[in-house]
C-alpha cells in the first residue's frame, strides 16, 4: 500500500524546485495531484504529463496564490475536477533580497503577498471542504530563515516567521475537526536557483551544514509525504526542520 493512495492533494508553486519534487513524490505514493504555477506555463504542462505517467489523476492550474479571489476560484475548480481536497501544500514562494536600507515598499509587499498572504488565501479556501469531510492535512513551507533570521532577507524572514504563527493557530483552531496543520522549515536546498551560483560560494554553504551537503527537493518532499500521510496522524502545530542539522 502506498502512503498517499487515493488522497487528493493541492500543491501551490509546483512548476519548479521543491514544489515539483513534492508533486512527483506524491504521485509516486499514489496521490492524485492538483498543482499550480504562475509564469512557467510550459513546465506546468510538462509536469502534468510526468505525473500522469504514475497512473494517477493530475492537473496543473495557472493561478496566483497571492490573489484572494483567484485562490477561491482555484479551490472551487479543483473540487469540481477532483471531488475534494485531502492535503494542501502551501509551497509557492519568492525572494526579493536586499538590505533593509535599500528595501522598497514594493519588495516588502511582493514577498509578503506571495509568501504569507498566499498561505492565508489558499488555506481559507480549503477550510470549508476539509471541515465538511472532517479531515485534512495542511503543510506550509516556511524556512530556517523564518526561525533564525538572515541579513538581506528581512522581508522573506518575516513572511516565513509569519507562516509559523499562522500554522500553529490553524492547528489549534481546526484540531477538533481532525484537520492538521504543520510547517516545514527547509535549510539550504539545492535547486536550479542555486545551480546558477558560484561553485565556491555553494561549497562554503555545504561545509557549514553538519551533514556536509545541501539538501535536495527530494529531502523536503519526503518530509512532506510524511506530514500528508496517516503516518503523522498525531502530529499537528509543529515545525519540522529539514536542514541537515543547520539549526542545531
Ligand atoms: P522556486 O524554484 O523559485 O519555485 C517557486 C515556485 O513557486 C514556482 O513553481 C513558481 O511558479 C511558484 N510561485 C511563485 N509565486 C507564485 C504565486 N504568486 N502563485 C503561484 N505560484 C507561485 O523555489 P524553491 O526553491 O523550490 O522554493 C519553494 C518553497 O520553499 C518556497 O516557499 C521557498 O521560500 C521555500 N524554501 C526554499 C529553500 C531553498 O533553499 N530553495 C529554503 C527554504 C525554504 P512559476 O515558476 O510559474 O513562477
Amino acid at each position: 500500500m502506498k502512503l498517499l493512495e487515493g488522497k487528493i492533494a493541492l500543491i501551490t508553486g509546483a512548476s519548479r524546485g521543491i514544489g515539483r519534487g513534492i508533486a512527483l513524490k506524491f504521485a509516486q505514493e499514489g496521490a492524485n495531484v492538483a498543482f499550480t504555477y504562475l509564469s512557467s506555463v510550459e513546465k506546468g504542462m510538462e509536469l502534468e504529463k510526468e505525473l500522469e505517467a504514475f497512473g494517477i489523476k493530475a492537473k496543473g492550474y495557472r493561478s496566483d496564490a497571492a490573489d484572494y479571489k483567484a485562490s477561491e476560484e482555484l479551490v472551487n475548480n479543483v473540487i469540481a475536477d477532483f471531488g475534494t481536497i485531502d492535503v494542501l501544500v502551501n509551497n509557492a514562494g519568492i525572494t526579493r533580497d536586499t538590505l533593509l536600507m535599500r528595501m522598497s515598499e514594493q519588495q516588502w509587499d511582493e514577498v509578503m503577498n506571495a509568501n504569507l498572504k498566499s498561505v492565508f488565501n489558499v488555506t481559507k479556501a480549503v477550510q470549508k471542504p476539509m471541515l465538511k469531510q472532517r479531515k485534512g492535512s495542511i503543510i506550509n513551507m516556511s524556512s530556517v530563515v523564518g526561525i533564525q533570521g538572515n541579513a538581506g532577507q528581512s522581508n522573506y524572514a518575516a513572511s516565513k516567521a509569519g507562516i509559523i504563527g499562522f500554522t500553529k493557530s490553524v492547528a489549534l483552531e481546526l484540531g477538533s475537526r481532525n484537520i492538521r496543520c504543520n510547517a516545514i522549515a527547509p535549510g539550504f536546498i539545492e535547486t536550479e536557483m542555486t545551480a546558477a551560483l558560484d561553485e565556491k560560494v555553494v561549497e562554503g554553504w555545504r561545509n557549514n551544514v553538519p551533514l556536509k551537503r545541501g539538501g535536495t527537493a527530494d529531502d523536503v518532499a519526503n518530509a512532506t509525504v510524511f506530514l500528508a500521510s496517516e503516518m503523522s496522524a498525531y502530529i499537528t502545530g509543529q515545525v519540522i526542520n529539514v536542514c541537515g542539522g543547520m539549526l542545531t
